[in-house]
C-alpha cells in the first residue's frame, strides 16, 4: 500500500488517476546536463511534480510536447541553520524535506494536508495549509533558480522586478530546479479534534483564529461542522475553544476511514512536520479515490459565503465525501489564490465521478460569484479565463514575464493558453 502511494502520479495517470498525461510517461532524465538538452530541443516543455493536481495544468499537450519529472535527478536538500534557509532541489517531495529540516533542529512555518507533495509543484500552484496568519507555501520562497526555454539558467531573489510572478508560475515560465526557502527554528505543535460545530451562531472569526491552524470539516448532511482540527504551537497559549466538545479517539475527517492514516491527535505534542499535515507520510491521504475544487474568497466574506453553500446542502450531500473549510493570510505572489486579501478556503472533496460532480461545481461557482472566488489552481473548476482576469488584478504583469523569459511559449499547454494566451 505505502509503495503504491508512492508510485501514484509519477507515471503516465496523475494522482487522482482522472487524468492521462498527452505524452504518457515522463521522461526523467538524471543530470541537469540531460535536463538541459531535454528542455533546449523540445519545442513544448511541462514539469511533472508529484502529480496531485487534479486537471491538466501539468500535461504536455500537442504532438510535439515533452513531459518531463525531475525525480531521477539528485535530490538534494542544503540546510543553513545559521541564515534560517534551506536550498531543495526541484523534485524533492515534502515528507523528504521536513524529515531532514527536523534533524537539524529547523523547521517551515505550515505545511498542507499532506507532505507527499513536490516543493517546487505545490509552490506553482499556490499551494497552502491553514491559519489566519499563515500565508500559502510559496511564501516561503526567497529564491527560484529554473532553466529557461533555451535551457539557459535564470535565478530570481525575493525583492527581484518579476518576482512577484516567479513562485506561483503555474509551470509558464521555465524548469524550477531548486528552490530556497525560510526556515524558523524548530517548534513543537499539539493537534485536537472538536466535534459537531453547529453553523448556526457560528463566529468564523474566532472560530479560525482559536489555534496557529484551523481546519474545519463538513459532509453537508447537516447545517453543522462535523469536526474542527486545531494546531497549537507549543509557543503560543493553549487552546481554549468553548464552541465544540473535544473528540475522545483519533479521527479521520471522513466518516469509516482509518484513523491512523492521520497524524497524531488528542492535543499530544509532537514535532511541527507530524502534526502540521491531516496526513502521515507513507499511508494514503484523503479517500485516495476523489476529485477535488476549491475557491478561495475574502476571509471577512466567510459566514455569508458559509450560508449561500449551506442553500445547497441538498446538491452537496450526494457527491461530497468532504468539505474542509481553512483559512489563508494576504500574501504578494501575484497569481496566488491569497493575492492581496486575507482569506477563506473551501475546500471540497468529491466523489470520483465527473458526471456527477461538474454540475455541482457549476452551481457552486454560481453561489459563490458574488465573493469573486479565486479557484485553486491544481483543482477543478470552470470559472473562465475572463472571470480570472477580473480577480487576478496582476494577470497582465505576469503575461508580460511570462512572455519575456518564455518569448515562444515554450512552457504553455492548453491550460496555461487559455488563462495567457499565446
Ligand atoms: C490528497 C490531496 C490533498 C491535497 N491537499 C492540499 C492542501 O492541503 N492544500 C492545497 O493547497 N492543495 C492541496 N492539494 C493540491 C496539491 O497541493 C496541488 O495540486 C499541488 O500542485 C501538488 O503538487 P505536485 O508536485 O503534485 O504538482 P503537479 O500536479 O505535479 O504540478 C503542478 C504544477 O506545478 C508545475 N511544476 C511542478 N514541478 C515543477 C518544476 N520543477 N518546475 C516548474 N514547474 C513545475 C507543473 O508543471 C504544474 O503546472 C492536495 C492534493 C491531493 C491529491
Amino acid at each position: 500500500m505505502i509503495d503504491a502511494e508512492r508510485q501514484r502520479g509519477a507515471g503516465a495517470l496523475n494522482w487522482a488517476g482522472n487524468i492521462a498525461f498527452s505524452m504518457g510517461a515522463p521522461h526523467r532524465p538524471e543530470s541537469l546536463d540531460a535536463l538541459r538538452a531535454l528542455i533546449a530541443e523540445a519545442r513544448h516543455v511541462r514539469v511533472l511534480g508529484s502529480g496531485h493536481s487534479f486537471n491538466a495544468i501539468a500535461d504536455a499537450d500537442g504532438p510535439d510536447g515533452t513531459l518531463i519529472s525531475l525525480s531521477a535527478l539528485p535530490s538534494s536538500v542544503e540546510i543553513d541553520t545559521a541564515a534560517r534557509t534551506v536550498r531543495v532541489a526541484g523534485g524533492v517531495r515534502y515528507a523528504e524535506l521536513a524529515t531532514l529540516l527536523h534533524e537539524r533542529g529547523m523547521a517551515l512555518a505550515n505545511m498542507a494536508s499532506l507532505p507527499h507533495i513536490s516543493v517546487a509543484g505545490s509552490v506553482a500552484t499556490g499551494t497552502h495549509g491553514s491559519g489566519n496568519a499563515n500565508q500559502p507555501l510559496s511564501a516561503a520562497v526567497r529564491r527560484v533558480e529554473m532553466l529557461t526555454a533555451d535551457g539557459s539558467p535564470l535565478t530570481l531573489d525575493r525583492g527581484d522586478d518579476g518576482f512577484g510572478g516567479a513562485v506561483v508560475a503555474l509551470g509558464a515560465l521555465g524548469v524550477v530546479t531548486a528552490l530556497t526557502l525560510d526556515l524558523e527554528p524548530g517548534f513543537e505543535v499539539s493537534q485536537q479534534v472538536f466535534t459537531a460545530l453547529p453553523f448556526a451562531g457560528l463566529d468564523f472569526e474566532a472560530v479560525s483564529g482559536a489555534a496557529y491552524s484551523v481546519s474545519l470539516f463538513t459532509d453537508w448532511r447537516g447545517p453543522r461542522f462535523t469536526q474542527a482540527w486545531l494546531k497549537q504551537r507549543s509557543d503560543l497559549p493553549p487552546v481554549d475553544f468553548p464552541h465544540a466538545a473535544p473528540a475522545t479517539a483519533q479521527a479521520h475527517p471522513m466518516a469509516g476511514l482509518p484513523p491512523e492514516n492521520c497524524t497524531a491527535q488528542l492535543g499530544v505534542f509532537g514535532p511541527w512536520h507530524e502534526r502540521l499535515p491531516h496526513f502521515r507520510a507513507g499511508f494514503t491521504p484523503s479517500s485516495g479515490d476523489e476529485l477535488h475544487s476549491e475557491y478561495q474568497l475574502p476571509r471577512a466574506d466567510a459566514a455569508e459565503a458559509l450560508r449561500a453553500l449551506d442553500s445547497l446542502r441538498e446538491a452537496l450531500a450526494p457527491v461530497v465525501q468532504i468539505c474542509e473549510v481553512r483559512t489563508v493570510a494576504a500574501d504578494t505572489q501575484w497569481l496566488s489564490p491569497s493575492y492581496g486579501r486575507d482569506t477563506v478556503a473551501f475546500h471540497f472533496t468529491w466523489v470520483p465521478d465527473a458526471e456527477a460532480v461538474l454540475p455541482v461545481i457549476a452551481l457552486v461557482e454560481e453561489h459563490l460569484a458574488p465573493y469573486a472566488p479565486r479557484p485553486h489552481w491544481g483543482k477543478l473548476f470552470g470559472i473562465t479565463p475572463a472571470q480570472l482576469h477580473e480577480r487576478y488584478p496582476e494577470l497582465p504583469a505576469f503575461t508580460s514575464l511570462a512572455g519575456e523569459l518564455d518569448p515562444g511559449a515554450k512552457f504553455r499547454n492548453a491550460f496555461v493558453r487559455d488563462i495567457l494566451g499565446g
